[in-house]
C-alpha cells in the first residue's frame, strides 16, 4: 500500500511526485511509455521552452479562469527557476519572456527524475493500467506489471495531442468513471486548414511568413494576437494561428490584418500623387514578393499592372480595407497529431483549486493538461503542469 499513485510520469506527474515523495510519503509513479517524458525530450524543439516569465492567469484558456490562480500563484516561474539553478541548468530567453534551455530539455527530464530519486519515488515503467477502482481507504489498480493499491490516486496522464507518443485519453475518461464533468477536449495550438479547391491560390505560397495581428471571438471569449504567420500547403500556420487556435470555434471566422499597426489607405493615397510604380511594386514594399502577387491575382488583377498614381481613391480603400482585414474561415484543425496541447479537459468546477483533489471523491487528484486549463504557446503549458504538480504534491 503506497501513500501516492500517480498514474502519467510527465511533467506534471513527476513534479508531483517528487515533492510529495520529498514530504515523506511513499510514492509509486506508473507509465505506460517506454521512455520517460517524451513530450518534454520533444518540446521547444529539443531545447524545451520550459516557463514564460511573464506568466498571469491571463495566459490560459479555461471555461472557469479563475482556477488557475491560486496554483499559479503557489509555484511561480522564479521558483522554476531556483530549482534549474540549483541543478546547473543553463537557460536563455528567446522571445517575449520565453525560457529555454541553453543545452538540450533532456535537463530538465535529468532535474524531474533526480528531484523524484530525492523523493524515494518507485517507478513502474512500461506498465499499462487496466483498471482503477475506489476501495476501503484508498485506490487499487490492476495493471500489466500487477496490482498496485495506494491511498490517493493523482491523475497526470496529459492529453490527446500527439497520439504518436502514447497520449491518450485516459484521464477523462478516469475522470467520467468517477462521475466528474469534462469539458469537451478539441486540438489546440494547432494549425488550421481551409478548403482545398479555395485554398489552392494560397497554397503555393507555402513557406511565406510575416507578423500579422488576427483576432476570432468576442467578449470573454475572443483571442487577439500580434505574431508571425506561417502559409502552409494545406492552409496556415506559425505562432499566430496557433495562438488563435485555441480559442476558435468551428464555423468561426478569423481575421487577419496583414500591415498591422499601419493604415494602409492614408500611406496608400499619400504616396499617390504622381507615382508611376505598379501596384504589385507597391504592394512588394510591404511584403513578400510572392504574397504580393498572389494577394492582386486574387480578384484584383487588373489591379497588379496599374500604376498607383492611376488606382482610384475609391480602389485603394477598398483593397487597404482588404489587408487590414481578411476574414477566413477555416474548415478545421490539422488534428491532434499537430496539436501541442489538447484544450478542454477535466472541469474545474469539480475539483479544489488548492489541491486539485476532486471535491466529491475524497483522494482523487487530477493535475497538467488532463485539467481543463489551456496556456498560451510560449512555455506556459510547462509552468501550468510544474504548478499543478506542486500544489497538488503539497497538498497529498
Ligand atoms: C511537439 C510539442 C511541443 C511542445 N512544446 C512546449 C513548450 O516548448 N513549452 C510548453 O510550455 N509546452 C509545450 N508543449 C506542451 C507540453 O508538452 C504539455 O502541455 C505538458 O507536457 C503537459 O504536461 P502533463 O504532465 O500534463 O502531460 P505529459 O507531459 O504529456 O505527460 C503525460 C504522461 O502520461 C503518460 N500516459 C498517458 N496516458 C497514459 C495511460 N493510459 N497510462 C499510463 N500513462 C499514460 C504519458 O506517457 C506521459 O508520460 C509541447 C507539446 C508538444 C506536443
Amino acid at each position: 500500500m503506497f501513500d501516492v499513485a500517480v498514474i502519467g510520469a510527465g511533467a506534471a506527474g513527476m513534479m508531483c511526485a517528487a515533492v510529495a515523495g520529498q514530504r515523506g510519503l511513499s510514492v509509486v509513479l506508473v507509465d505506460h511509455a517506454e521512455r520517460l517524458a517524451e513530450k518534454i525530450r520533444i518540446s521547444g524543439g529539443g531545447r524545451c521552452n520550459f516557463t514564460n516569465i511573464g506568466t498571469t492567469p491571463a495566459n490560459f484558456l479555461s471555461a472557469n479562469p479563475h482556477f488557475c490562480r491560486s496554483a499559479l500563484a503557489g509555484y511561480t516561474p522564479q521558483d522554476f527557476l531556483a530549482l534549474l539553478r540549483e541543478h546547473g541548468v543553463r537557460w536563455h530567453e528567446k522571445h517575449r519572456g520565453q525560457l529555454f534551455c541553453d543545452d538540450s530539455s533532456e535537463s530538465i527530464i535529468e532535474v524531474l527524475r533526480t528531484e523524484c530519486e530525492r523523493g524515494g519515488v518507485k517507478w513502474r515503467m512500461p506498465c499499462r493500467v487496466d483498471e482503477v477502482a475506489g476501495e476501503e481507504g484508498g485506490y487499487v489498480l490492476a495493471t500489466s506489471t500487477g496490482t498496485l493499491r495506494a491511498r490517493k490516486l493523482v491523475i497526470a496522464t496529459g492529453g490527446m495531442a500527439i497520439p504518436q507518443l502514447g497520449a491518450t485519453d485516459f484521464g477523462l475518461k478516469l475522470a467520467r468513471q468517477f462521475g466528474l464533468k469534462v469539458i469537451e477536449p478539441r486540438p489546440a495550438l494547432v494549425p488550421l486548414t481551409f478548403e482545398p479547391e479555395a485554398w489552392r491560390p494560397f497554397s503555393e505560397l507555402s513557406g511565406v511568413a510575416l507578423e500579422v495581428r488576427l483576432g476570432t471571438g468576442a467578449g470573454k471569449t475572443r483571442g487577439e494576437f500580434l505574431e508571425d504567420l506561417l502559409f502552409t500547403h494545406r492552409g496556415l500556420s506559425g505562432p499566430a494561428i496557433l495562438q488563435i487556435s485555441s480559442y476558435w470555434q468551428p464555423g468561426e471566422a478569423i481575421v487577419l490584418d496583414l500591415a498591422p499597426g499601419r493604415d494602409l489607405a492614408d500611406e496608400l493615397l499619400a504616396a499617390k500623387s504622381g507615382s508611376r510604380q505598379q501596384m504589385h511594386t507597391v504592394l512588394a514594399g510591404l511584403w513578400p514578393k510572392r504574397l504580393a502577387d498572389t494577394w492582386l491575382a486574387q480578384g484584383q488583377g487588373e489591379l497588379a499592372q496599374a500604376r498607383l498614381a492611376d488606382v482610384p481613391d475609391r480602389s485603394l480603400r477598398a483593397l487597404a480595407d482588404r489587408i487590414h482585414q481578411w476574414r477566413l474561415v477555416p474548415t478545421g484543425t490539422a488534428g491532434y497529431k499537430k496539436a501541442e496541447v489538447m484544450r478542454g479537459g477535466v472541469d474545474t468546477r469539480g475539483l479544489d483549486q488548492k489541491s486539485m483533489q476532486a471535491r466529491e471523491v475524497p483522494g482523487l487528484y487530477f493535475i497538467g493538461e488532463t485539467v481543463d486549463v489551456t496556456g498560451w504557446l510560449g512555455g506556459y503549458n510547462f509552468q501550468w503542469a510544474w504548478a499543478s504538480g506542486v500544489a497538488c504534491g503539497r497538498a497529498l
